[in-house]
């Protein structure tokens, strides 16, 4: 089935991508297709609230089934922040070293035990028919004391499973345990009950 993935973030999009195909879907990217995909405005208080605002986005752009993501990470320490606002967290343009830097410098003082944190990603699908529904995986971890590793992208470096942060996983590694390969086999065999031919 023919799908289109709606983000703007490239090392996400290459997640979905090579998490998506395996599972039978060809992932589409906007280019791809000859849609050009809109700025969506993140004004959901949820990861499946935003999720759906962007694949209802695309679909009614494209006309194809569309598929999204919203994600980020949950710090138990720092009330649940970023949470929803993970990319736009410390300043949108903030490169990521800085604004782990500045996670680890608010966390100097809390203990192992309470460093418990998670990824969280919500994937909405939506279909040209109207049909559509969402997701969710999560992946718990912890808030490491450094920025360990040079793989993926945005907070991996400093969120730990079993004794590796994120970006110390191989992608195949990371996507057999992370919050989006968990939501996107998920979807996968919740799709199976939809009937819409593509
Ligand atoms: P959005 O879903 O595009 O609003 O942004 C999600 C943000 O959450 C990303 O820009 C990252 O900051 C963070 N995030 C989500 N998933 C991951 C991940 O797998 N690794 C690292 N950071 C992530």
């Amino acid at each position: 089935m023919d799908v289109l993935i709606a983000t703007h973030n490239m090392k996400k999009r290459a997640e979905l991508h090579r998490i998506l195909e395996p599972l039978g879907f060809h992932a589409l990217l906007d280019f791809e297709c000859g849609v050009i995909l809109r700025e969506v405005e993140e004004t959901g208080k949820t990861f499946a609230e935003n999720a759906l605002l962007k694949a209802r986005a695309g679909c009614a752009d494209s006309m194809m089934p569309c598929i999204a993501d919203d994600s980020g990470l949950c710090i138990d320490a720092l009330n649940g922040e970023p949470g929803v606002y993970s990319a736009r967290y410390l300043g949108e343009d903030t490169p990521y070293a800085e604004k782990m830097r500045l996670i680890l410098e608010r966390m100097r003082d809390v203990p192992a035990e309470k460093r418990t944190a998670r990824f969280v990603s919500a994937v909405a699908c939506v279909f040209p028919t109207g049909d559509w529904f969402t997701v969710e995986g999560v992946c718990e971890g912890t808030i490491g004391d450094a920025p360990r590793g040079d793989n993926g992208f945005g907070y991996d470096p400093i969120f730990m499973v079993d004794g590796r942060s994120f970006a110390e996983l191989s992608a195949e590694e990371k996507d057999a345990v992370s919050h989006r390969g968990r939501a996107l086999r998920a979807l996968a065999e919740k799709l199976d009950r939809f009937t819409v031919s593509c």
